[in-house]
């Protein structure tokens, strides 16, 4: 078929199948597969005749199609699953490309046949692209192919664009939507005759290509893909960048169904976004998200069953090396991998919600802890206590109210308590998270930046939250070993903090030269090893004996 009417072949809502002279059938296009795909009891139809409900009807047909003429009539077609419908049959009989004397015949059941709304259910209506339905069964089509010709390899690349909801939200639905269509468009032009874009949902696409030699093959349209995505669309007389995650499988005759084949492209796309390459499926990578799961899943009972603990991290002032209060961070005794580190599980956490019960817990806890410790351990100003927020808890409501629960219920000095949050929070419609913080400082308590640095930092939000400690993060402090640039850096970062009367906590300092030059830069706490590891409270304790006496590492 000639390229150009390989899109409308593609995309019509109509049922259209291309036939031999003698009515096998060599191709249907996705609205065929659609409605008629399984006609036949065990299989797809493989000949004209499979189609109609009186198979007697193909020899009537036969004898009255002539060459070069266009010949309609009704007949029934059969529908899987449902009684036959009537169609309106369109044959064209043409001699093939090479003169030869093959005859073309094309079959049309124009949709409205069918009901509109079962092709409403196959195609998006943004993009004009098949949809993720209808795409399984061009999947399901090209396993077949696999059982029968196992030599055959075929491929399926998901692509996630990025940032598309902030499109969505600064330039509205209508410049999404054009977006879609524009992306649709320029994975269109990266595929052969014969392969199949998809849009799936919100801004995730699959495309099949039909036909691979093997994973370098896939690879390479998949990697030109990411490429024509990420270049610029004009929208609104602005210039948008929206680059995508891709992940790649190819397709084997080991995969059950089309299913399976869909969610380890999704797997692999999943990794992408963590990698920041297109990713080829493997199945270690099946092995990990298996283990996410069961995290997740394990994770849903940690708190009830008692699975979590709240750890205490030194924070001393540089000046006299004392300790003048802790980091409270969560940790997980699973019953059977033993101690799982945050890094693993506070990201799955972000994901499903779960942070914000989580968060809610650890709060109360180090609230209770610290109530305790100032009774214990009276220090002028007294101990206090880092605590972690989530993004997350900042987009549900209730955050402000909890904590001021937490703090009468726990009757601690609120002055003591310093909420971290990372830069992120000021990311996108930060309004709402910015009056939080507000309302979080009228409660009294303090508020820290984060890992400061590492984020998106436009330093202007610095002025819009009302912030006490500027958190240097550990990367600065490690890079200060690399050079007096390096230096100059941490150095700056100190200085802004002092101008804007903030104090600075270095994290991850495990060296004494480098506590040591940060403290002649300037820098009010540190935080790290050299000082403690997060121990539980009662080893925190040990700390505190004798009144708060020097730390050494
Ligand atoms: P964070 O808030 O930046 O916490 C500091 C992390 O640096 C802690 O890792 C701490 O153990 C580690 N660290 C401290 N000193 C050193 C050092 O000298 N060298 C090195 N290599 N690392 C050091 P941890 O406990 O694994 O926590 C990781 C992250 O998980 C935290 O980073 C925080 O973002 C998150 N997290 C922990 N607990 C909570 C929580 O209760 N709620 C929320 N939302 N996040 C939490
Ligand atoms: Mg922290
Ligand atoms: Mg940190």
């Amino acid at each position: 078929m000639p390229h150009r009417f390989r899109a409308l072949f593609n995309h019509t809502q109509d049922a259209v199948w291309m036939a031999d002279e003698a009515g096998r059938i060599a191709e249907a296009n996705p609205a065929a597969v659609a409605r008629f795909g399984a006609a036949v009891d065990g299989g797809e139809p493989r000949h004209l005749g499979d189609l109609l409900a009186d198979p007697a009807e193909w020899q009537a047909v036969r004898g009255e199609v002539q060459h070069g003429q266009v010949w309609r009539r009704t007949v029934r077609l059969r529908v899987p699953g449902a009684d036959p419908v009537a169609a309106e049959l369109t044959c064209v009989a043409m001699h093939d490309a090479r003169g030869g004397g093959q005859m073309q015949v094309i079959v049309h059941a124009p949709a409205q046949n069918a009901g509109a709304d079962a092709m409403d259910d196959l195609f998006d209506a943004r993009t004009g692209t098949p949809n993720r339905t209808a795409f399984l069964q061009h999947v399901a089509r090209a396993l077949a192919t696999v059982a029968r010709r196992p030599e055959h390899r075929f491929a399926v690349i998901h692509l996630d664009l990025n940032r598309f909801q902030r499109v969505n939200e600064t330039l509205g639905h209508h410049r999404g939507d054009e977006l879609l269509a524009l992306a649709a468009q320029r994975l269109d032009a990266c595929v052969r005759p014969g392969d199949v874009v998809a849009r799936a949902a919100g801004d995730d696409f699959l495309v099949l290509l039909n036909g691979v030699r093997g994973p370098a093959d896939a690879m390479r349209v998949a990697e030109r893909m990411a490429r024509a995505l990420a270049g610029g669309y004009h929208l609104d007389g602005q210039e948008v960048f929206c680059g995508a995650d891709v992940g790649v499988v190819v397709g084997e005759a080991e995969h059950g169904d089309a299913e399976q084949v869909l969610r380890e492209a999704e797997v692999a796309m999943a990794r992408a976004r963590h990698t920041g390459v297109v990713q080829l499926f493997s199945a270690d990578m099946h092995a990990q998200a298996v283990a996410a799961m069961r995290l997740h899943g394990d994770l849903h009972h940690a708190l009830d069953r008692g699975q979590l603990r709240v750890f205490y991290q030194p924070i001393v002032g540089l000046d006299d090396g004392r300790v003048r209060g802790f980091e409270a961070l969560v940790r997980w005794i699973h019953p059977e991998r033993g101690l799982v580190s945050p890094a693993e599980f506070i990201p799955v956490a972000e994901e499903t919600g779960l942070i914000v019960s989580i968060g809610e817990w650890v709060l109360e806890q180090a609230a209770h802890q610290l109530t305790d410790w100032h009774a214990r351990y009276p220090a002028q100003p007294p101990l206090a206590m880092g605590i972690n927020l989530s993004m997350r808890q900042f987009a549900k409501p209730g955050l402000v109210d909890h904590v001021q629960a937490v703090l009468e219920r726990s009757g601690v000095d609120a002055a003591a308590l310093k909420l971290e949050v990372t830069e992120s929070i000021v990311m996108g419609d930060a309004d709402d998270a910015i009056e939080s913080l507000h309302a979080l400082k009228a409660l009294g308590v303090q508020l820290q930046v984060d890992d400061f640095g590492t984020g998106y930092s436009a330093l202007s939000y610095l002025h819009r939250i009302p912030l006490d400690v500027l958190k240097i993060d550990r990367s600065f402090i490690v890079a200060m070993a690399g050079g007096s640039k390096h230096v100059a850096i941490v150095r700056a970062i100190i200085a802004l903090a002092a101008a804007l009367g903030l104090e600075t906590t270095a994290e991850g300092v495990d060296d004494p030269a480098q506590a040591t030059l940060l403290h002649e830069m300037g820098c009010t706490y540190g935080q790290g090893y050299l000082w403690g590891r997060p121990v539980e409270a009662a080893e925190a304790e040990r700390l505190l004996g004798a009144g708060g006496e020097r730390v050494n590492g």
